[in-house]
Order: C-alpha cells, then sequence, then structure tokens
C-alpha cells in the first residue's frame, strides 16, 4: 500500500477517535499538552479490556505469578542502581536555522550531510546527551535531597521488591510477578499520535529462573506473547519478530526480541521480550546492600536468578487495535441504496460496549419495556448500551463505528403478535456480517457470553 494511502488511512483513525470519544488530545481546550493524551468513555473502555485480558493470561490463569502494584514516585537510590539516572537518555541535537530540538536518530542525510527534517538547514549543534527522566521534589525542601523521579519503567519496582514477595508468596523459581501501570519518559519528539507519549501504560512480566533456563525462557515467552496477540485479534501476519543485533542490545542482555505491529506509520515496537540476566537485582543488591539471593531448599544453593522480562506498552496496543481494526466496507442504507459504512472489527473480547440493545419504536410502551428489560438481565454480565433513537439502520451504524459486536433488536415478533412462537425472541444482528438470527431471551446471555469472554 502507499505512503499517502497510509497516511490517509491514519487521519482516518485518528478522526474517529476524538469523534467518537476514544482518545482526545490532553488539555485540549488550552492547546493541548504535548506528548500527553486523554481518553475517553469508549477508549477507557478499550484500554480496561485489553489490560484486565492481559492480567486474566498473565496471572490468574497462570500458579507460577503473582501481581504488584508499585508507586510512580521512585526513590533517586533506585534509578542510581538500575542506570538510569546516568545513562537513560537519547543523543539530542538543535538545529540553529528553525530551533527546532531533534534527536540524532531523526536526522535526515544528504550526501554525507546530516541535515533538520524539518527545514533542511546544516547548522547544527553537537550532540548532547538528554536524561529522558521527569524529575520532581519530594517534601518542602526544593534541593539535592529532596530530589525523587516519576518512574521511567514499572520494572524497577518489581525488582527492588523481589525478596517482599518471594517470602509472601512462598513461590519457587520459575515464578514470575506482573504490574500494570503508568510510567513517564520525557520524549524529545513524541509523535505518531499516542505511540510514543511521554505518559504512558506499561504490563510489564519480570519472570525470574536459573542461569540455565533463560535463553530457553526467553523463546517461551516470545511465544506466548505472539499468541496473546492473536488472541486479542491482531493478525500474526500483521506481527513481526525483530532479534535485536548484539549491538543494540543493552549490555547485560543476552537476547531480545522486538514484536512489532505493521502500523500504517511504519512497522514498530508493541512490545520488547529481554533475557536480561542477573543484571537487575545483583545491581540493587550491590547498592543497597540488601541479599536478593534466592535460597534452593533441594540443592543448599544460595544465587541471584536471574530474569526474562516481556513488556508490552498498553498504549501502543491499544492503538494496533484500533489501526487493525478500522475498516470501510459497504452496506445498504434505509432505501436499500449501498453507501460506505465504518466498522471497527475489534475482537469481541476488545470492544468497549459488548451489545446495543433497541426497542424497534420508542414510541411503543410493551416495545420499551421489554428492551429494558433485557438491558436488566445483561448489564451484570456485560457493558451494555441502549439507544433508541433514530431508524434501526442509523443505529447499527452508529455502533458499527465503534466496534460493538452485537446489536438486540425488541420488534413486534417479540412481542409475539404476528406468530405467538415468536414471544420472547429477539434479534441477534453480528457486526461483522451483518447477520441477523433469532434468539430467545432466555438463551441470549449464554449465547452473548460464549462469544465475548
Ligand atoms: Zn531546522
Amino acid at each position: 500500500m502507499s505512503d499517502e494511502h497510509d497516511a490517509r488511512r491514519m487521519e482516518k483513525i485518528v478522526s474517529l477517535c476524538k469523534r467518537r470519544g476514544f482518545i482526545f488530545q490532553s488539555s485540549e481546550v488550552y492547546g493541548g499538552l504535548n506528548g500527553a493524551w486523554d481518553y475517553g468513555p469508549l477508549g477507557v473502555e478499550l484500554k480496561r479490556n485489553l489490560k484486565n485480558y492481559w492480567w486474566r493470561v498473565m496471572v490468574h490463569e497462570r500458579d507460577d505469578v503473582v501481581g504488584m502494584d508499585g508507586s510512580i514516585l521512585t526513590h533517586p537510590e533506585v534509578l542510581k542502581a538500575s542506570g538510569h539516572v546516568e545513562g537513560f537518555s537519547d543523543p539530542m541535537i538543535d538545529c540553529r536555522t528553525c530551533k527546532a530540538h531533534l534527536r540524532f536518530d531523526q536526522l535526515t542525510e544528504k550526501k554525507g550531510v546530516k541535515q533538520c527534517p524539518n527545514c533542511g538547514g546544516k547548522d547544527l549543534t553537537e550532540p548532547r546527551q538528554f536524561n529522558l527522566m521527569f524529575e520532581t521534589h519530594v517534601g518542602a525542601a526544593a534541593d539535592e535531597s529532596s530530589i525523587a523521579y516519576l518512574r521511567p519503567e514499572t520494572a524497577q519496582s518489581i525488582f527492588v521488591q523481589f525478596k517482599n514477595i518471594l517470602e509472601v508468596s512462598r513461590k519457587k523459581l520459575p515464578f514470575g510477578i506482573a504490574q500494570i501501570g503508568k510510567a513517564f519518559r520525557n520524549e524529545i519528539n513524541p509523535r505518531n499520535f499516542t505511540f510514543r507519549s511521554r505518559e504512558f501504560e506499561q504490563m510489564e512480566l519480570e519472570y525470574f529462573c536459573r542461569a540455565e533456563q533463560g535463553m530457553e525462557l526467553l523463546d517461551y515467552w516470545k511465544e506466548e506473547r505472539l499468541k496473546f496477540y492473536e488472541n486479542i485479534g491482531i493478525a500474526r501476519d500483521k506481527l513481526h519478530v525483530r532479534t535485536v543485533p548484539d549491538d543494540e542490545r543493552a549490555f547485560y542482555s543476552k537476547g531480545t526480541y522486538d514484536i512489532e505491529y505493521s502500523f500504517p506509520f511504519g512497522c514498530q515496537e508493541l512490545e520488547g521480550v529481554a533475557y536480561r540476566t542477573d543484571y537487575d537485582l545483583s545491581q540493587h543488591q550491590r547498592a543497597s546492600g540488601k541479599s536478593l539471593e534466592y535460597f534452593d531448599e533441594e540443592t543448599k544453593q544460595r544465587f541471584v536468578p536471574h530474569v526474562v522480562e516481556p513488556s508490552a506498552g498498553v498504549d501502543r496496543t491499544v492503538l494496533a487495535l484500533l489501526c487493525e481494526a478500522y475498516a470501510e466496507d459497504e452496506a445498504p442504507d434505509e432505501k436499500g441504496k449501498m453507501e460506505t459504512r465504518i466498522v471497527l472489527r475489534l475482537h469481541p473480547r476488545m470492544s468497549p460496549i459488548k451489545c446495543a440493545v433497541f426497542p424497534l419504536l420508542k414510541n411503543k410502551e410493551p416495545l420499551v419495556a421489554k428492551a429494558k428489560e433485557v438491558i436488566d438481565l445483561l448489564r451484570p454480565h456485560m457493558f451494555v448500551f441502549y439507544d433508541e433513537s433514530g431508524a434501526i439502520g442509523r443505529r447499527y451504524r452508529r455502533q458499527d463505528e465503534i466496534g460493538t459486536p452485537f446489536g438486540v433488536t425488541i420488534d413486534f415478533e417479540t412481542l409475539g403478535e404476528k406468530n405467538a412462537s415468536l414471544r420472547d425472541t429477539v434479534t441477534l444482528r453480528d457486526r461483522d456480517s451483518m447477520k441477523q438470527e433469532r434468539v430467545a431471551i432466555n438463551d441470549l446471555l449464554g449465547t452473548l457470553t460464549s462469544r465475548i469472554r
């Protein structure tokens, strides 16, 4: 597909996100805060569905993983030991012509001469290191002693709580600690909609093991994570596994895979799966002076465990879900004339609203009463939406555009007016095929739950 086509597609997705309340620019009425985004009524549902499914698969459905929720404010010693204070930086360059601040790797090159990608200027400053962490002060004293950081990743709080969690959970190696939460990076150039943001959410697992299990578990987790993406509706052929070459890998890592997705703006990383050896725990053990060793009851050995880390971005995955789901096809309008339909083909598991319930007419009291009954039946089990306004075709279309997989219509047959055998049945319409089937209200809950789990 052409670049132009992809750019147009991305524009349509961004526009849909705003129009229907998935994603807004943060502080929009004040001109926006660059690199920060707010999720609207539908975006927050989509995001929660993603995080809940990750938690279900990574924690609840396993015996060997427990969860935690660490603080965002982080002790400076943690990030000194992890290497972030010294080394978590990007080389930065200024263009003296247009005053743009640029990441060194964003410069373009013409006949071997580096250029500003904005204005083509060649008058550039020397690269300097720019630390990506947000620094803040804790308490009233705004001096050196009160510095704290907003965490640049959730992983470090897992490492520094390793010993506490090992003791309370009584897990044996290999076992993991999972966490979902916000992280912050002062990106020089936030871009590609929500893809590179300054405030974002991560879903991270630190899976502790013996040294000899590391490489095998690295491959195991890569496969598990690929399955996860397929199970939320991202086609396998849109995912790409990149083996990170030796010279790009962190010095302590013995192997890293990037799981990438073909976004309209290019193939970009969704998740890194890295074998980080015993680097993190060893660093914290050294810096804190506290033992972070594991004692093996059987072999009577004492050692610092190694770790494999699958680390996924929530916001990136939400964006991938939207990009993957966005489609345009043809559907008949009220008069049977074909028109373009915008449809989000989200996996029902991810859809913000699972089922919309429509009385055929809003001024027919028995239809409305029956629709309310159906709403009450479904509501404890899934997020449903009631809509009685406008022609039924238009109501379907509004739901198609936000990815609602099922629509239930209460019509005169539900009341048994034409055919007594159809009493208490409804029309169940499928978003993707637009096919309709007749389902008894008694079977509705079972039918729907089996399709959205
Ligand atoms: Zn410039």
